[in-house]
């Protein structure tokens, strides 16, 4: 399908056969998400190994569990949870140790939360179903109100909206993942929780020390994510608006604002932006999506994303390949609208920071509004021209060349990028025969289309230098007769 919005699906390991893989593939999934909250190495593994069985271009993303606080584990006679009314009050204290919880004292697995958390503070559990207030603090105690009724269950996730909490940047699990990661060659690990930029190099400490060339995605799911964003930007290699856990730090009403406003950011730095979280929730049980979630997922099309992701619809829904159908057959709809509008104040708040590259793909995408332009076409060694053509968001495909398997699979979320992994070419002049005789095999091109084609005259390492214009064949002689 000529969609050229992304899409993440996430798999778990109870559902991640290569038929099933290849059927998401084939219905548009470029890129999955394994959930490390949820997963199991051994399960990661599993999942791994199938994906790449299907094929080298999918993208892999590890999702860390990052500096998340959640209960702990039940007693025996509360293994099914606690059940509370508005009103009761309850005793919660944070530990580091294996401690469980029970009816007197609720655990959570941080022990700084006594300190840092002040009185009046609003501390939400499982996604916000139950809201607790703290009135009091006392023995190294929170002593809380309950909100709202209901059953407070294990493990289940907290969030404390509007309090800094000392917490580590990565965790014990977090680390074993990333070195996980790093032995079995994953493209991307998407951390969760990010706060600032430290979270950030704290990650990409870890795997400078390893040489390895993972990229990291932050998640941004909380107001100090939100207000640090800038910073964030200058280190990260892209981001996840994470509007699952967002949506209990800030108010839901905040969220579109919050969403645009990251959005917005992404591409004036030109970083591969993913929108993620009950896009399409409802088919996880429903065949058809409803008319709000189909306009939620043009909405992120609008505002120009890279990528859009699906969580449990395809990790244990019950209609995953309809689900990533829906959004590849959503995103191909509103391409065609937004290809009708001029994206020039679009492209003018794309920041060119002296870099010639940028400067090349702005004039790249332009050229394909002026002229009757079929692609744009290139060579990419670290996959920046690939993205610095991405965060233009013309309309035209942009084929990119990789030399690197790696580089190809980090392409797979940038917005309208089809990347494609050779051998190292001699020379400009055979590598644009190669690319060009092979679209015009697969009838992507023919002779007398019209492209661009990005190039570099001083060396791969050095980037992209000029930019030419003209029919295939054209630029086919003039290929033969340099070579
Ligand atoms: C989210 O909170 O929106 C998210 C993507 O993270 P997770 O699926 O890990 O909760």
């Amino acid at each position: 399908m000529d969609k050229k919005t992304k899409i993440v699906a996430t798999i778990s390991d109870s559902r991640c056969e290569p038929d099933y893989i290849r059927s998401l593939y084939e219905a548009g999934m470029n890129a999955v998400r394994i959930n490390s909250a949820h997963a199991s190495i051994e399960g990661a593994n599993k999942i791994v190994d199938n994906v790449r069985k299907v094929s080298e271009q999918i993208a892999i993303i590890i999702d860390t569990k990052g500096p998340e606080i959640r209960l702990t584990g039940m007693t025996d006679e509360y293994a099914k949870g606690i059940v509370v009314a508005p009103g009761d009050i309850l005793n919660i204290k944070g530990t580091n140790k294996d401690l469980r919880s029970n009816r007197q004292i609720i655990y959570m697995n941080d022990a700084t939360v006594y300190h840092d958390v002040p009185v009046g503070a609003h501390i939400l559990i499982d996604d916000g179903e139950m809201e607790l207030i703290v009135t009091d603090k006392k023995d190294e105690t929170l002593v809380c109100q309950v909100q709202n009724g209901g059953v407070i269950k294990p493990r289940k996730s907290v969030n404390i909206p509007g309090v800094q909490l000392d917490l580590p940047s990565v965790t014990g699990k977090d680390k074993e993942f990333i070195l996980w990661a790093i032995t079995k060659d994953i493209d991307f690990i998407a951390h969760s929780f990010v706060r600032t930029k430290d979270d950030v190099m704290a990650v990409k400490n870890i795997l400078k020390e390893h040489n390895s060339p993972i990229k990291i995605i932050s998640k941004i799911e909380n107001r100090e994510g939100v207000d640090n964003i800038d910073s964030i930007l200058e280190e990260t290699y892209g981001v996840m608006v994470a509007r699952g856990d967002l949506g209990v730090e800030i108010p839901a009403e905040e969220i579109p604002v919050t969403q645009r406003f990251i959005v917005r950011k992404c591409i004036e730095s030109k970083t591969p932006v993913i929108i993620a979280t009950q896009m399409l929730h409802s088919m996880i049980s429903n065949p058809r999506p409803t008319r709000a979630e189909v306009s939620d997922i043009a909405s992120a099309i609008y505002q120009r994303v890279d990528a859009i992701m699906l969580s449990g619809e395809t990790a244990n829904g019950e209609y995953p390949v309809e689900a990533v159908k829906t959004m590849a057959k959503v995103a191909a709809e509103i391409e065609k609208d937004t290809a009708c509008h001029t994206p020039d104040s679009d492209m003018n708040m794309v920041r060119i920071n002296n870099e010639i590259t940028a400067q090349l793909a702005r004039s790249a995408v332009r050229a394909t509004l002026n002229l009757p332009v079929k692609a744009i076409i290139i060579d990419t060694l670290s996959g920046r021209t690939g993205r610095y053509l991405s965060a233009f968001r013309g309309h035209k495909p942009v084929y990119a060349v990789c030399y690197r398997k790696s580089v190809m699979r980090q392409l797979a979320i940038s917005y309208g990028v089809h990347a494609m992994y050779r051998e190292p070419a001699e020379t400009h002049e055979s590598f644009l025969l190669s690319i060009l005789y092979y679209l015009e095999d697969k009838t992507w091109l023919s002779k007398e289309d019209m492209i661009v084609v990005i190039g570099g005259s001083f060396g791969a390492a050095k980037g992209a230098s000029f930019m030419e214009i003209g029919t295939v064949i054209n630029l086919e002689h003039k290929a033969l007769n340099r070579r």
